[in-house]
């Protein structure tokens, strides 16, 4: 079928809006007419091409929800009319790392970046293959999917708003909930108060950290970042965070995550821990750098460096088990959409969020 995406050719060239042709579902797959995809933080570094290794041209989105319009052979648990949380994370079910209880490092997942794990890309444009951020490729009227990227939820809620589960929401409260499992009480400090920041911070006033630390550059960040329960905020273009946190929390901070591709963010982190403190990175640097921290900083303190993926999420647990803490008030998704976009606006969403105009914004179709 013929449908519209908005899509990278080149980097840093605008984004196209234009007519893309989609496979039918194959074996294991499911058609979703998208509702709403969110504009998020990885696709502006393959719009702008500070993460080389994505390959183009690609159809951007890997935040998304809507409604199943079609299913493949071999499909169970999921029919026409449902309404699915798009995961960009596909799990086999089968793998050692599914098996254990860690899907997102799904061993059977395809090997070549933008494709699906049978191997195609799905979509066509001007008779090329269109590879797809994130297997999902939200920012389109339709998505083709392996069943395990739709993750059934219940009709009550708003598609427009729960999309963000898919992404920033599931990355930043996961890392909290389920990578880091912060104890009531502890200090926390963030560092990057965009999508994925204030997720950190709002699933630490979740778990009722004692002190929430956020730390930007810019200031409407930090606002953000105050409604969405950070007890304090640095501006780390005036404040030395280092001396700033430690300043706070008097012995340094329990845990902290840094939702930011930066690496001087990351090891100002490392800096900022306590003894026996947790170093949680959830941003990616751009291809190629390299952080530097003392090597003597590590065995006398015991302090720990862990990656957060995803939220180490196991998505059919936890995408309705977000959706049920929005519905009692717990989250607060709606007010972390501060713009909506149609399709056709999706270039200048990405001018806005690398403006750092945007808390989350979002393309509603
Ligand atoms: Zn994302
Ligand atoms: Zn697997």
């Amino acid at each position: 079928m013929k449908m519209r995406a908005a899509f990278v050719t080149r980097p840093g060239e605008p984004i196209t809006v234009d007519e893309v042709e989609l496979d039918d579902p194959g074996e294991g797959e499911v058609q979703v007419k998208l509702v709403a995809s969110g504009i998020c933080h990885s696709c502006l570094h393959a719009a702008d091409g500070s993460w080389a290794d994505i390959p183009l041209p690609i159809v951007l989105g890997d935040e998304g929800a809507g409604i199943v319009s079609g299913v493949g052979r071999s499909v169970s648990g999921l029919k026409e009319g449902d309404h699915v949380i798009l995961s960009w994370a596909p799990s086999c079910g089968q793998c050692h790392y599914c098996v254990i209880g860690r899907p997102v490092h799904c061993e059977n997942r395809s090997k070549q970046p933008g494709r699906l794990p049978s191997g195609q890309t799905g979509m066509q444009w001007r008779g090329q293959p269109m590879h797809r951020f994130g297997t999902v490729a939200s920012h389109s009227e339709y998505t083709t999917i392996p069943s395990s990227s739709a993750i059934k939820i219940r009709t009550d809620v708003p598609l427009t708003t729960v999309a963000l589960i898919g992404c920033s929401v599931m990355t930043g409260v996961g890392a909290v909930l389920n990578t880091a499992q912060v104890p009531a009480g502890a200090t926390v400090a963030i560092w990057g108060a965009g999508g994925i920041g204030l997720n950190v911070v709002q699933g630490a006033a979740l778990v009722s950290a004692g002190m929430i630390i956020a730390i930007d550059l810019l200031e409407n960040k930090l606002e953000f970042a105050r409604k969405f329960g950070a007890t304090h905020t640095i501006n780390a273009g005036s404040t030395d965070p280092i001396a700033a946190v430690r300043d706070l929390t008097g012995r340094g901070v329990d845990y902290a995550f840094v939702a930011t591709g930066s690496t001087r963010a990351l090891e100002q982190a490392w800096a900022s821990l306590a003894n026996g403190a947790t170093c949680v990175v959830i941003g990616m640097p751009g291809s190629g750098e390299m952080m530097q921290i003392p090597s003597r900083s590590i065995a006398g303190s015991e302090r720990v460096l862990r990656g957060s993926f995803y939220g180490s999420a196991r998505t059919r647990v936890d995408f309705p088990r977000m959706v049920e803490l929005y519905r009692s008030g717990k989250l607060d998704i709606d007010g972390l959409i501060n713009r909506r976009y149609t399709l056709d606006q999706a270039d200048q969403a990405y001018q806005d969020l690398a403006a750092g105009d945007l808390a989350r914004g979002i393309i509603v179709n």
